[in-house]
């Protein structure tokens, strides 16, 4: 068969084999799969595209002012099929300016101008950033209108400009003590242009995270020679900006598998520079290839751990954490990254660790970046673990799968949180996270403002915001899970992982190859729990004995399918358990299932549900015989 029609064959089969059709699909779905951008089987489609830019950035910290200047040139490679008429820059910072749209309170301290562009160049063309007509800027977004790059081309962009690094109130950035600096959603970045979207205008304001392409990095920051540098990528220079003596320790944690100390308490306390003093300013240079953002954090006097985790794949990763001496919670957290690490890659979700690196940098509350995490430590263990865990859990999830956070939070933020909650429990049992998933699920299912993960989470605010991106999708992935079984969920993820990564997976491309990979038709699961309002509830409707069996039907009064978990205790005191899963709920005619028990000793009482089960409604889930 000529390969045109064996493709156009295959395409036909796998539509007609794709379970989920009952699913509603937007318009512009329907055209990637029509264009083969996407297929109906839930992989990447024949035609799949993406664009992506090298960014070369040097950067200048005046720590007197507090301003961090920078120049930037960009290469731009268009590799959709269509002609691009306009360029999208992010210009985060712009988030801080005081008329910024926001999605909550934030009180500036100082005067934020944002990001002021004082150098722009694009293709041939040199622009006033300031007074030129073909420049529209809406907020945190600058179009540049008069831009024409073709299919196949590339664009180059040359840039300076500058901004305020804001104090410690800032949004995923600030300066937390003079000499502490966290450096996040911060450079001018091209916005992402998809087959779904075609450029993506989302402004950012402060909930939405990321949806960045995958960029290759090259980064000079230049400090005063007190300060250390911790960035994404590789660190290309210890030799020229590290003293002596912590380079030695430094080369001795890339290889090493027990803790060291690389800056020390005697380190902080020895009249010693700690970095170069050959001059009054070090450069550090880092960089990464294939890789969707980029952040640094700043510190003068910090100390820093390091060893290497087994990543799986016999692959090395160092963790290292750089935090200050009086944060006791953060002595422990390089051994809880290494087991997140360790576990992540080796068991759920069982794919090798995605980078050669992870720093988890002393800053402030836990905000996930590439091989970067700013973090804060507190004094009770069991937090600390929790938010390790959760910001280490995010290399796979967005960054490694390459999410559209700014619409499918759930995404990122729900798998982040499910995935977790094993880890978390393994390495402090004080909380189990599964159970207060279920629980904080539950302060907010049914209500009229809790809203189905596929309403776009860039419209959602407030609380409800932290229940669609969390606490909703955590229990949908488990109750799937439970019903998938372990090995056939496992299966489906590793390679919905595999078949995404390094793209931009939408819902449908994991709604569609898990039913690819199970065989099976899950629409009856996603469609409530992902598309609809609703809430679960199961009842006891009655309960009798009948020809020596104890009858009891259980009827689902949400609409939300979840397990069937019953105990019935007999009046000797003995105690027998029913457990049904969730696809006991897939026939979806009858709301009502019938589950029999012994009735040998006269039963005393049913329960209803367990701690694993969200039920909005636990008034109806007991029942007593007289
Ligand atoms: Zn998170």
């Amino acid at each position: 068969m000529p390969v045109k029609f064996y493709i156009i064959f295959i395409t036909l089969i796998s539509y007609s084999s794709s379970y989920a059709q009952q699913l509603f699909i937007p318009l512009e779905f329907q055209s990637a799969y029509e264009d083969n951008t996407r297929s109906p089987d839930g992989k990447p489609g024949i035609d799949y595209w993406q664009n992506h830019a090298d960014y070369k950035i040097k950067v200048n910290i005046n720590t007197e002012t507090g301003i961090l200047s920078g120049s930037e040139d960009i290469i731009y490679y268009n590799q959709s099929p269509d002609t691009l008429d306009k360029l999208v820059l992010r210009l985060y910072p712009n988030i801080f300016k005081k008329d910024a749209m926001r999605d909550f309170p934030y009180k500036s301290a100082e005067d934020q101008y944002g990001l002021k562009i004082s150098q722009l160049n694009a293709g041939k063309k040199s622009y006033n950033a300031e007074t030129d007509t073909s420049l529209e800027y809406t907020g945190t977004n600058l179009i540049i209108k008069d831009i024409i790059i073709l299919p196949g081309k590339q664009i180059n962009l040359k840039l300076s400009w500058d901004f305020k690094i804001p104090g410690e109130e800032g949004i995923r950035m600030g300066r937390y003590k003079p000499d502490v600096f966290f450096v996040g959603y911060w450079y001018p970045q091209i916005s992402v242009y998809d087959d779904i979207d075609g450029w993506d205008l989302t402004e950012y304001t402060g909930n939405a995270e990321f949806y960045n392409d995958f960029n290759n990095y090259d980064v000079n920051i230049t400090v005063p020679n007190n300060l250390g540098v911790w960035a994404t990528g590789d660190f290309l220079n210890p030799p020229e900006v590290l003293s002596q003596k912590i380079l030695l320790k430094y080369n001795e944690a890339l290889n090493s598998d027990s803790l060291v100390n690389i800056i020390s308490m005697q380190d902080l306390t020895a009249d010693m520079p700690l970095f170069s003093s050959l001059a009054e300013t070090n450069t550090w240079h880092f960089s990464s290839k294939n890789i969707p953002d980029f952040t640094f954090g700043i510190a003068a006097h910090y100390l820093w751990d390091g060893k290497t985790a087994d990543g799986g794949g016999g692959k090395k990763v160092f963790v290292n954490t750089v935090y200050d001496q009086t944060s006791i919670g953060f002595i422990e957290i390089c051994d809880l990254a290494v087991k997140s690490v360790e576990m992540l890659s080796k068991e759920l979700p069982g794919i090798p660790y995605p980078y050669s690196k992870i720093t988890l940098f002393n800053g402030r509350g836990g905000m996930e970046s590439p091989m970067m995490e700013n973090l804060s430590a507190g004094n009770q263990r069991i937090w600390n673990v929790y938010n390790t865990v959760h910001e280490v859990t995010h290399s796979y999830f967005p960054f490694y799968m390459g999410i559209n956070e700014r619409k499918y939070a759930w995404m990122d933020e729900g798998w982040s949180q499910m995935l977790s909650e094993y880890i978390q429990y393994e390495l402090d049992k004080t909380i189990d996270f599964r159970e207060r998933n279920v629980n904080r699920y539950l302060d907010y299912s049914g209500q009229f403002d809790e809203i189905p993960m596929m309403y776009p989470s860039n419209m959602i605010r407030g609380e409800m915001y932290i229940n669609h991106a969390f606490f909703r999708p955590a229990n949908a992935y488990n109750i799937l899970k439970d019903f998938m079984g372990d090995i056939s969920f496992k299966k489906s993820l590793q390679e919905f992982i595999k078949r995404w990564n390094g793209k931009h997976p939408s819902p449908y491309d994991f709604f569609y190859t898990f039913e690819d990979v199970t065989d099976d038709e899950l629409g009856w699961f996603f469609e409530p729990w992902f598309f609809k309002h609703g809430y679960p509830d199961l009842a006891i409707d009655t309960a009798f004995v009948k020809d020596d069996a104890l009858k009891i039907q259980i009827t689902k009064e949400g609409d939300l399918p979840i397990p069937v978990a019953l105990t019935v205790k007999y009046k000797d005191g003995s105690v027998k358990q029913a457990y049904r899963t969730a696809s006991v709920w897939k026939n979806e005619d009858s709301d009502e299932i019938w589950i029999d028990f012994d009735s040998d000793i006269k039963p005393a009482y049913i329960e209803l549900g367990s701690k694993y089960i969200p039920d909005a409604d636990t008034t109806n889930n007991y029942w007593n015989f007289k």
